[in-house]
């Protein structure tokens, strides 16, 4: 069996830290998901993520803390205004302290993600942050996925201890979405601007979604220097909008994760990868990171997300332990070693 001479030399490059171009990502992304050429896309992916790595993990935890009827009516989540069905709730600051307390008791949390609907109450969230920030260890990192924010609400997350920012012009924004595209890249600028890390991500990809427009969205994320880069599935919903589509495979998925890994290769910047939802075959094609969850999630249709959609600490501990990972990154650059003994202890 022989690759073709064109993905052969595209390949061949990837080990001398060198990406592809934007034409070449497009070519990586039409070879079909079940051929060899799929396979050895994401085989060479795996193998030069890990050395840039250092075949380190990194484990995420995410708190939705609020749902209501999003004005952002994004026709692919289950907040989305004009056809959620799930009540409006806010967490209360003990429980969002329990929830944190719980993703980070074991000391290997990278950073503790908080995330609102489009719409936010700014004063709350910053009191919510003050709050996990006091009883989170010092080597945890804070992060928010909220809606758009300008340089003041910036500089006020970041006195209040944020670190970072996951924030993404999504596939079809201002069509499948009632958020605007220059909206989205004015919040980029301010994430950079006032010295957050900015986590990124291709999705959410679906199976209508051709080449050209997965390489132009993740292309984004390159541009703007993102921390982290990643690939996430649409997930169906039945009744959503967009449920008609149908939903792509993880074999799919962790060919985008390929090229997304590939296509960061001239990106100083990024120091991880990440899929969503986590699964192995994302962490073999490129991914580092695996995300646990807890609370409200865009992709679920229970309103908690713990015990349904969302995996735990544990099974993503174990998860990137599986994947071969042998270590994992605190927020405050330290590992720790990720063996048998540690995952039995933990
Ligand atoms: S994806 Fe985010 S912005 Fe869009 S409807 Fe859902 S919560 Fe709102």
């Amino acid at each position: 069996m022989r690759l073709p001479k064109t993905l052969e030399a595209i390949l061949e490059r990837a080990p001398e830290g060198r990406a592809p171009s934007k034409e070449e990502r497009v070519q990586l992304l039409q070879v079909p998901e079940d051929s060899l050429d799929a396979s050895t896309i994401k085989a060479v992916a795996d193998i030069v993520a890990r050395r840039r790595f250092r075949n380190t993990g990194i484990l995420l935890g995410q708190i939705g803390v609020e749902t209501a009827p999003c004005p952002g009516n994004c026709l692919f989540c289950v907040f989305g205004k004009e056809h959620t069905t799930l009540p409006p709730r806010r967490m209360s600051l003990d429980e969002i302290r329990q929830r944190a307390h719980g993703f980070a008791e074991r000391g290997d949390l990278y950073a503790l993600f908080l995330m609102t609907m489009h719409e936010f109450d700014l004063d709350w969230l910053v009191e919510v942050v003050r709050a996990v920030r006091q009883d989170a260890p010092s080597h945890t990192q804070n992060v928010v996925n909220i809606g758009d924010f300008d340089l003041c609400a910036a500089k006020r997350l970041k006195d209040a201890g944020v670190n970072g920012a996951y924030h993404v012009c999504r596939l079809g924004e201002g069509m499948d979405t009632s958020v605007s595209l220059d909206a989205r890249k004015a919040t980029f600028k301010v994430i950079k601007d006032v010295g957050m890390d900015f986590y990124y991500c291709c999705e959410p990809v679906g199976p209508e979604h051709r080449a050209e427009e997965l390489v132009e969205q993740m292309f984004m994320g390159i541009d703007y220097e993102c921390f982290q880069h990643a690939a996430m599935r649409r997930v169906y919903i039945p009744g959503a909008p967009l449920a008609h589509h149908g939903q792509i495979t993880e074999r799919r998925l962790a060919q985008v994760v390929s090229v997304v890994t590939l296509a960061t290769l001239g990106c100083s910047e990024t120091q991880s990868i990440a899929v969503h939802e986590p699964n192995p075959l994302g962490l073999s094609a490129g991914a580092n990171t695996a995300y646990a969850e807890t609370g409200a999630n865009p992709r679920d249709v229970e309103s908690d997300t713990a015990g349904s959609r969302g995996l735990d600490m544990a099974a993503c501990r174990k998860m990137l332990y599986e994947a071969g990972f042998q270590s994992l990154r605190r927020g405050d650059g330290m590992t720790i070693d990720l063996d048998r003994d540690y995952l039995q202890v933990n």
